[in-house]
């Protein structure tokens, strides 16, 4: 299986912590969302009540954990942060929910992947900030309701589809985070650099963000392979930015292995497609879940992948990045 490096070393996430932007106005691009938050924190604040709950869709990397906490600061709030997969009985959730202090910001990154039993027990916390406690089995079973204090939940997914309609409901908005624009990113970077302290020619910062695959996430972690690389071989500008994404399997179009995987067997197993994604997911060794959240957004966005009703389709312009052609059907 390819592995996609994940920022999970310890020096990694340090590095991600000390680059994360602390509030609204520092948090680059994602205009509209931007907009809608700060309506819901000063509606909010003027009203003197917790915010509304908050739905945060999209592929990993694009800010969703980052404005979490930006919410919690913005709005003077303590933030407690659990996931879906932490959270896999109702009674995980009940000793989270029964903790919480008033107005505490409670993020549940994943959280299409939590148990069942749980989501229900959110809706009437959601609504009604109370849960129904089970005590006892069997007949003796009986229901102990309990206050919670009024909290704002923001729950993260990769996948709003995957959310049962009654959850998705009980969010006061959803907001979709799109790929970051090229000159974005390179905003992302700039500011990266100067916290850094790090000096980097502008058409080299210009590079790095044009091959993030839209990620903040991937400039930045990008921007400190391109830094070792001019370290240890005592090099600079665009030199080092294309020797170091060479090094690590990024192409022009920011493109990384799994992404490159993904769509040569679409083009050489599969004759550019339809394929279906459970096919796709086993032919190039990854979870399907990984494909289609991961992979799937980007290559549609550049223009690689279509997911038609029949499967995912490699279009013209895949076959020509790949540098492969289709084999025209025999004469026998
Ligand atoms: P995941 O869902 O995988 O946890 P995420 O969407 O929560 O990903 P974050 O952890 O919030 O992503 O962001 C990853 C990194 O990217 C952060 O450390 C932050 O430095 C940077 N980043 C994200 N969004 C922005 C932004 N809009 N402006 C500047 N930096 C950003």
């Amino acid at each position: 299986a390819i592995v996609r490096p994940t920022p999970e070393s310890e020096a990694e996430l340090a590095f991600e912590g000390a680059l994360r932007p602390k509030n609204l106005a520092e948090f680059v691009g994602q205009e509209k969302v931007r907009a809608q938050l700060q309506l819901l924190l000063d509606a909010a604040r003027m009203q003197n009540r917790t915010p509304d709950h908050i739905l945060l869709a999209g592929p990993p990397g694009l800010g969703k954990t980052t404005l979490a906490m930006i919410v919690a600061e913005e709005s003077g709030h303590p933030l407690r942060i659990s996931s879906g997969p932490a959270i896999q009985h109702a009674g995980d959730l009940a000793a989270v929910l029964s903790s919480l202090v008033p107005g505490e910001i409670l993020f549940i990154d994943e959280i299409h992947r939590m148990a069942r039993s749980a989501e229900e027990m959110l809706y009437l916390a959601m609504e009604d900030f109370r849960i129904d406690i089970m005590v006892g089995k069997g007949a003796g079973a009986t229901s102990i309701p309990l206050d919670l204090a009024p909290f704002t939940l923001i729950g993260a997914t990769t996948r709003s589809g995957l959310l049962p309609n009654p959850l998705r409901d009980r969010f006061g908005f959803t907001a979709h985070l799109e790929f970051y624009e090229t000159h974005e990113l390179e905003e992302v970077l700039v500011r990266a650099s100067r916290l850094l302290a790090l000096e980097i020619a502008s058409d080299a910062t210009a590079e790095i963000a044009g091959r993030s695959r839209g990620t903040p996430r991937i400039a930045n972690r990008l921007l400190r392979r391109v830094r070792d690389y001019a370290l240890v071989h005592d090099t600079d500008g665009l030199h080092a930015v294309h020797a170091a994404l060479e090094l690590y399997d990024v192409d022009e179009l920011g493109l990384d292995r799994l992404d490159r995987a993904v769509l040569s067997a679409i083009l050489a197993r599969f004759d550019g497609g339809p394929v279906g994604l459970n096919t796709l997911a086993v032919s190039v060794g990854e979870e399907s879940e990984t494909i289609e959240s991961v992979v799937e957004p980007f290559l549609v966005r550049v223009g690689l992948l279509t997911r038609t009703p029949r499967g995912r389709v490699a279009t013209k312009a895949a076959w020509r990045h790949l540098g492969m052609t289709q084999e025209s059907p025999g004469l026998f």
